[in-house]
């Protein structure tokens, strides 16, 4: 339960940073918009004015755009990663198995469905075979 909380709670995270991520994008992008979509090279135009737009997020502090368009780049993208992780830990729970190597035939428990693992035992790189084994 604990651990289902806490991918949640990650989730939540991850979904809040998207948000504001996207409306940061959003922002610079409303701000450079009567420029840039005006602009024969709105690309280079767009970048330009990041350098050169500042806006004031908190009275008396003014910062240029291209700190809040790196913000939100970096907001979103991390956003997405954690989504994608929090949804890998909902959907493939911490189910213990028991996994035997084809080398020495040795058993160890772990946890996952894995593909390839080093043998805790004979230290080779395996596909180990499933082993039906209560825990
Ligand atoms: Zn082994």
């Amino acid at each position: 339960m604990r651990i289902l909380r806490r991918q949640q709670t990650t989730y939540a995270l991850s979904i809040v940073l998207s948000l504001l991520g996207v409306t940061f994008i959003a922002f610079t992008i409303w701000k450079t918009w009567s420029t840039v979509s005006s602009a024969n090279d709105p690309l280079s135009t767009f970048v330009t004015l990041l350098g050169k737009e500042r806006f004031s997020l908190v009275p008396g502090f003014e910062f240029e755009l291209i700190y809040l368009f790196a913000l939100g780049d970096a907001m979103l993208i991390s956003g997405v990663v954690l989504a994608v992780l929090s949804v890998q830990w909902l959907y493939v729970p911490g189910k213990v198995v028991w996994f035997r190597c084809p080398f020495c035939h040795k058993d160890w428990k772990s946890s996952g469905d894995k593909a390839l693992v080093h043998c805790p035992h004979c230290r080779q790189l395996v596909h180990p075979t499933l082993v039906e084994k209560r825990p």
